[in-house]
């Protein structure tokens, strides 16, 4: 198995530290607004990646936090704290408990959409707010070794001291120039300080350091390290998170620990664009999984038009090309649909094939036409292609399982007639005439459901 690792810009053959068990970090989402479907790549992208290393007969375990403290407007440390921007746009008051509130209930959505896009949850998925203990012994542990200094409105990190600071993203050269996006603060030794404890007055954390936050970076540091020890094997996340983030997670961890490198594989997906401009939430440019299951869309549809790109291809998003998607999708469900009960064996040819081509840095572009090449084999009985699809599918996760099960129940024609009228009532957003329709199908004794394949009628 080869990755693409950010660290050597070059893909190397992956072998975990502990043959035992693969320990991978993910960071996970900053919970002040709904995920969009831009951040969404980077958690199927993850899934994709965890699929992989389980389908090659790894066991795993994978962490993910929940950003819900510390992380401001800017990457670099400056403007406003996101939690709190949330909290103001909401009208609330600004407390600690109406921002993990705020918190709880965006991670909610965020895991409801994972399930829609069939991404399986992580070994574990943590509030950032309850490890703050871990945050303040790892900055105690910078302070004692001499890596940190105090000014009005924080203690910072002094990447002075620290002689390869920024390898992640290319050394000294990319240095100079991701200096200048940052903006001054007069009081830091270098431009390029962070935070590692901010001072807040208000509703900060009233604790040793001082009332505050910690800084968003030493999250990451601090939660991985506390559960996957202080070197583990994958991290990861969107390419905006090189230039910063990762490489202050990397000052922090092996300043704090000494031990180098603190990951062996860093891996990150590009980005999905709108309009040719990053698709992001403080933008405001940027569509929901939910506003794609309005139109009528499966969330799987989104899955699957991710997996025709490679995870380190630019991607720019649009209606056309989901639907275009869409249509495929259906082809192959309606393909494999056609292939009888009868599960056969895997062939073991496609089967090297697909493996050749996933663990080569998750080629899902290739093992997407395989897939195709499978279906339309004419050497093949059917049930042996249902075995090789099933197989695929548990990296590809384009849910052929459920397909089977959606088919076992009869609809009658008259509640079928129903549900066509509410989903094309949905499309033209009539949700008052949808509502209703969905009423009325309920009261016959059916009801409707959004699942990862699309809207579904069930028996009450
Ligand atoms: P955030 O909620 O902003 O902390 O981001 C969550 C994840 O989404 C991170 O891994 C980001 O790097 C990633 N991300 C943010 N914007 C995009 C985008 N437009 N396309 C792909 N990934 C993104
Ligand atoms: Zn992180």
């Amino acid at each position: 198995m080869q990755f693409y690792n950010t660290l050597t810009r070059k893909k190397e053959i992956f072998l975990p530290i502990n043959p035992k068990e693969v320990r991978m970090y993910s960071c996970g989402p900053t919970v002040y607004d709904y995920a969009h479907i831009g951040n969404l790549r980077a958690y199927v992208f993850t899934d994709i990646l965890c699929r992989t290393l389980r389908y090659d007969g790894l066991k795993l375990k994978q962490i993910m936090n929940i950003t819900d403290v510390g992380h401001l407007t800017s990457d670099a440390d400056s403007g406003e704290d996101k939690m709190t921007k949330g909290l103001l746009r909401e009208g609330k008051e600004l407390t600690l408990k109406n921002m993990r509130e705020l918190a709880e209930f965006y991670a909610e959505s965020f895991k409801k959409d994972l399930h829609l896009l069939n991404v399986k949850m992580p070994s574990g998925m943590y509030f950032a707010s309850d490890y703050i203990k871990e945050d303040v012994d790892l900055i105690k542990r910078l302070e004692e070794k001499g890596y940190t200094y105090k000014i009005s409105d924080g203690i910072y990190f002094d990447i002075s001291k620290m002689p390869d600071y920024g390898i992640l993203r290319g050394g000294i050269a990319k240095r100079e120039e991701s200096k200048n996006r940052i903006a001054e603060n007069p009081e830091k030794k270098n431009p390029e300080d962070f935070v590692l404890w901010k001072f807040d007055d208000k509703i900060g954390f009233d604790l040793e350091l001082g009332k505050g936050f910690p800084g968003w970076h030493i999250e990451c540091s601090a939660m991985s390290m506390h559960f996957l020890g202080e070197q583990f094997d994958i991290h990861t996340g969107g390419i905006d998170h090189i230039s910063i983030h990762h490489t202050n997670e990397i000052a922090q961890s092996e300043c704090a620990t000494g031990k180098k490198p603190s990951v062996r594989f860093w891996m990150h997906n590009e980005h999905v664009d709108f309009g040719g401009v990053k698709m992001a939430k403080s933008d405001r440019n940027f569509f929901k999984l939910g506003s794609i299951v309005e139109k009528g869309i499966a969330p799987l549809a989104y899955r699957f038009w991710l997996l025709m790109a490679h995870y380190r291809t630019k991607m720019n998003f649009n209606y056309s090309a989901l639907e275009g998607a869409e249509t495929a999708l259906k082809r192959l469900y309606g393909l494999y649909l056609g292939l009888g009960n009868d599960i056969g064996h895997v062939h073991k040819e496609y089967q090297n094939k697909f493996k050749e081509y996933i663990e080569d840095d998750l080629d899902t572009p290739r093992a997407l036409t395989l897939l195709w090449d499978v279906v339309k084999d004419e050497n093949m009985s059917d049930k042996d292609k249902k075995a090789t699809i099933l197989d695929f599918d548990k990296v590809l996760g384009l849910g052929f399982e459920n397909i089977k099960e959606a088919k076992r129940i009869s609809i009658p024609e008259n509640i079928l007639k129903l549900a066509n009228e509410r989903e094309q009532a949905r499309k033209d957003k009539d949700f008052k005439k949808s509502d209703k329709l969905r009423d009325k199908i309920n009261s016959m004794g059916y009801d409707i459901k959004d699942t990862p394949q699309g809207s579904k009628i069930l028996k009450n």
